[in-house]
C-alpha cells in the first residue's frame, strides 16, 4: 500500500484514551486487525515494528506511520474510561503492541 493510503488508514485507527480516575491521556493506535494496540507518545515514540525496526534500529525513516497520522491529524477520537475499565479492556491491548 502506498505511504499516503496507509496513514490515511492509521490515521483512521488513533485513539486518545482518557484515563479519568488517573487524570491521564493516552495516545494510542489500533493495529489494522484491531487486535492490538499500539502506544504512541506523539512525535516522540511508537511502541509498532516500524518504529522499532525501520526508525529506531535501522535509522532508515524518521517516524512510523503512526506518528505521522498524530501529527496529521485534526481530531482524534477520544474514548473515556475508569482506571478499571483501562486495566481490564485497554492495558491487554497495549500489552500485546508491545509484543
Ligand atoms: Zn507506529
Amino acid at each position: 500500500m502506498e505511504r499516503r493510503a496507509l496513514r490515511a488508514a492509521a490515521g483512521a485507527r488513533l485513539v486518545k484514551i482518557v484515563v479519568e480516575d488517573l487524570g491521564v491521556t493516552i495516545h494510542a493506535a489500533y493495529s489494522a486487525d484491531y487486535d492490538r494496540l499500539y502506544l504512541v507518545i506523539p512525535g516522540e515514540f511508537c511502541s509498532c515494528p516500524s518504529y522499532l525496526f525501520d526508525v529506531f534500529l535501522r535509522r532508515a525513516a524518521d517516524k512510523c506511520v503512526h506518528l505521522e497520522a498524530f501529527e496529521l491529524a485534526s481530531n482524534v477520537r477520544e474514548v473515556r474510561v475508569s482506571y478499571e475499565e483501562f486495566r481490564k479492556r485497554i492495558y491487554p491491548l497495549l500489552f500485546r503492541g508491545l509484543l
